[in-house]
């Protein structure tokens, strides 16, 4: 079946029917949503998971955006939303979540060697304490542990002998997790590190970008946006501790670079929905002209630049072109 499928989106992209319907769409832009580059993807794939692109095709779908597509900054896609600037047609907007170290090491070079300008949302407690946003640690726990079960919160008992049982088990303290912050989650995970007798800040600290990297980045046109202080699912949070997370991390930021941070991204982490009404308020009164979220669409003017759609930009290049093209031509990705 999969093969059909693909025949069938191939012959579809060849015929030149979406991009033919996309010419009749409004104006409107693609933003990407990117996590990590890495090299040898498998690598890291126990702390990671899912959200690794490897090299050679994040470089291939980055020459296809520079050969087939108008890759924008956030910035001037901004523009568009607020004051209605056009845009060339199938603008593309590039973003990176989280703050990995690889995002400088070997997304930078070949964003610059095509042109293609990016954002960066950089967790800034991973950045500063140079330990991965807490899903990674929580993933690498339940996949390294040797120890046979968990108990939760609940007192609820879980083997952990089988991969899906780990998976099982990861998942459930994954729901309990993304709805603490600062201190409180630190000390989550920890009881969860010890308990399971494997921590991933043990086996490496070169995950994380460092203020440095940052500073480059931007030296190079790009920009660094927050991505909050600690990666928690900012709808499940107190109102206070919603609040910290946006202006400490934006307050940090401007500190350390420099210069004023007006983006923000939303982690996306077990619960949903992962923002509200009330986090895209706050988020407005606390200085951020922009905020990105998971949900899947392009952005259009007069969308509230607070809670804008994102892509996934999937691991082929063809299949970045079918969901491109799909989401040009109005259809549901
Ligand atoms: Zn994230």
């Amino acid at each position: 079946m999969a093969s059909l499928r693909d025949w069938t989106k191939k012959t579809i992209l060849a015929s030149g029917v979406l991009r033919f319907a996309g010419d009749f769409q409004g104006s409107s832009a693609a933003i990407l949503m990117y996590h990590s580059v890495l090299k040898d993807p498998a690598r890291e794939s126990d702390s990671l998971g899912g959200i690794i692109h490897s090299e050679p095709i994040f470089r291939a779908q980055m020459e296809m955006l520079a050969r087939d597509y108008h890759p924008i900054s956030l910035d001037r896609a901004v523009k568009h939303l607020r004051n209605g600037e056009d845009l060339p047609r199938r603008s593309v907007v590039i973003t990176f979540d989280d703050g990995y170290a690889d995002n400088h090491e070997v997304a930078m070079p070949i964003l610059n060697q095509f042109a293609v300008p990016a954002t960066f949302y950089v967790t800034v407690d991973c950045v500063e304490n140079k330990r991965p946003p807490w899903p990674s640690r929580l993933r690498f726990a339940f996949r390294r542990t040797k120890v046979a079960s968990w108990i939760d919160a609940s007192a609820k008992s879980w083997t952990l002998t089988a991969p899906e049982n780990r998976e099982n088990a990861f998942l459930v303290a994954c729901d309990s997790c993304c709805q603490l912050s600062g201190t409180a989650q630190e000390e989550f995970i920890r009881r969860i590190e010890q308990a399971l007798q494997a921590c991933l800040s043990d086996q490496t600290d070169s995950l994380m970008m460092n203020y440095d990297q940052l500073r480059e980045l931007t030296r190079h046109g790009h920009i660094v946006g927050s991505h909050t202080m600690t990666h928690p699912n900012m709808a499940y949070l107190k109102e206070d501790e919603a609040r910290r997370e946006l202006a400490d991390s934006k307050q940090r930021l401007e500190a350390q670079l420099g210069a004023s941070i007006k983006h923000f991204s939303y982690p996306c982490p077990a619960l949903s929905p992962h923002w509200s009404e009330r986090t895209v308020e706050q988020s407005r009164v606390l200085g951020y002209e922009t905020g990105v979220t998971t949900n899947s669409g392009l952005i259009r003017r007069g969308d509230n630049p607070l809670c804008l759609k994102r892509l996934h930009p999937t691991k082929t290049v063809e299949g970045l072109r079918w969901n491109l093209e799909s989401a040009f031509a109005g259809r549901t990705v």
